[in-house]
């Protein structure tokens, strides 16, 4: 099965050709660690965690390497720990646990490496670091040293702005560029900032300072994966600035034609149908919505739209996730095969066809004599028992008997039989309010509990 991936750079479908099939290099840019993360940041977790096994799948579990960043350097961080009265290795250190634990609820296996930008602002032990980076990109002459700062001078990459081909006075609105007066250009972004001294700083040739966001990937990623690599995701929002200048950054230091051959974007998730943000009142983290539904009803959930376009997550999306996690579960009880379904595999090699692996997942459950649900649900990483725990500890405790129900039933539907609606109305009632629900059809009246 050949599988096919979307390249955001070259803006087609392609055959992924692994630049080393016994080495398949992936990086996905991963959380400033400086609040819990949202409901939208869970989208590229779960997405490229998918892309992670499919991986692994067809080449090999050891023969690929997941890299997922973790930003534990950031002025927003500065400014949070400032604010909370904390250290930033304090404020940053409990993120980062928390996260760590989110991401486990989601059913996401951990990443082959997780490095900490600290780790690579000047590392000897590494191949390179940011230090080192932006010391070649000066002397490349693809950078300059302005004020204690040092920018990358964008017009010094002829064909920049490629990823997000974009034309350059939108680039620059897009990106509310600080116009400072320092800079040669307006599109040029900062590789390293001084820091005065209460603010973290590291040592480095343009005095005590701390890098820019852009670079740490860039330098992370040459450390950790090579010069060039296989495949870089994250969100669409990340495509400008950020990825743009990750390219700029890697070529021009590493004289590449290319950073990754694959680019990889996440379309962007709403709440509701609505843009989530705090004063609308529907931003959630991943801890509030995980204390209402398992990390794998999320996770479908998630799933079931294909991760290019956006995705609109309701309460609705996650009912019905759950309602089809439960039939896979039930259909695949007592079955011994651990390899996943071919037809599941096959959509997911059509650039991560989530939707379809999903509606063949239904088709299978469908099929008398199916053999490959449970392999298949283990290829997701689904637990039936994490589910079925969550189902049993929401299950209310009836306070009624299922006999005094059944006499309730047919006390009602003797009044009914009497035109006494009153008091079968009275009955159902009583009835749904110790959670039992009156189900009647033309076969007669049945009972579940309610939520
Ligand atoms: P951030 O911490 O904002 O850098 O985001 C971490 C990751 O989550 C990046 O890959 C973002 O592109 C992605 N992301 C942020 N918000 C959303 C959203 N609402 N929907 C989907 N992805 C998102
Ligand atoms: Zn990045």
């Amino acid at each position: 099965m050949t599988l096919k991936l979307y390249d955001t750079l070259t803006r087609a479908k392609r055959d992924f050709v692994p630049l080393d099939d016994k080495r398949v290099r992936m990086y996905v840019c991963g959380p400033t660690v400086y609040d819990f993360a949202h409901i939208g940041n869970a989208r590229p977790l779960i997405v490229f965690d998918v892309l992670f096994r499919l991986l692994r799948h067809l080449h090999g579990d050891s023969h690929v390497t997941y890299v997922r960043n973790i930003t534990d350097v950031d002025d927003k961080i500065n400014a949070r720990a400032a604010e909370r009265g904390i250290s930033i290795r304090e404020l940053t250190e409990t993120t980062y646990n928390n996260f760590k634990e989110d991401v486990a609820a989601l059913g996401c296996l951990p990443p082959s490496v997780e490095p900490r930008a600290t780790e690579y602002i000047s590392n000897a032990s590494a191949s390179t670091d940011m230090v080192r980076l932006i010391g070649k990109l000066i002397a490349n002459g693809n950078a300059y040293l302005a004020e204690g700062h040092v920018l990358f001078h964008v017009p010094s990459m002829p064909d920049y702005g490629k990823l997000s081909n974009r034309p350059l006075d939108e680039m620059v609105a897009g990106a509310r560029v600080e116009v400072a007066p320092y800079k040669r250009d307006p599109q040029d972004f900062v590789l390293w900032k001084p820091s005065p001294p209460e603010l973290p700083g590291w040592e480095s040739p343009w005095g005590r300072g701390r890098p820019g966001w852009h670079i740490e990937c860039s330098a992370m990623s040459a450390a950790l994966l090579g010069e060039t690599f296989d495949i870089h995701g994250g969100g669409i929002d990340l495509v400008f600035p950020h990825h743009e200048n990750e390219i700029a950054q890697s070529r021009s230091a590493f004289h590449t034609h290319g950073m990754a051959n694959y680019w990889m974007h996440n379309g962007f998730l709403q709440v509701e149908g609505e843009k989530m943000s705090k004063s609308l009142g529907n931003f959630f983290t991943i801890r509030e919505v995980l204390a209402d539904w398992p990390g794998d009803v999320i996770r479908v959930a998630m799933l079931a739209s294909h991760y290019r376009q956006p995705i609109n997550w309701t309460v609705k999306g996650l009912e019905e996730a759950e309602k089809a996690l439960t039939s896979w579960f039930d259909a695949a009880a007592g079955e011994a095969d651990p390899r996943p379904a071919p037809s599941v595999v096959e959509a997911l090699t059509d650039d991560l066809n989530t939707p379809k692996a999903i509606a063949e997942m239904h088709a299978l459950r469908n099929r008398a004599g199916h053999k490959s649900l449970a392999g298949t649900l283990a290829f997701f990483g689904f637990r039936a028992d994490a589910v079925n725990a969550w189902k049993a500890a929401r299950a209310p405790a009836l306070k009624i008997s299922e006999s005094e129900i059944l006499k309730q039933i047919d006390a009602r539907l003797a009044a009914k039989a009497a035109r006494n609606f009153a008091e079968s109305d009275r009955i159902r009632d009583e009835l749904a309010a110790l959670g039992v629900v009156l189900k009647d059809s033309k076969e007669g009246t049945t009972w579940e509990i309610g939520r």
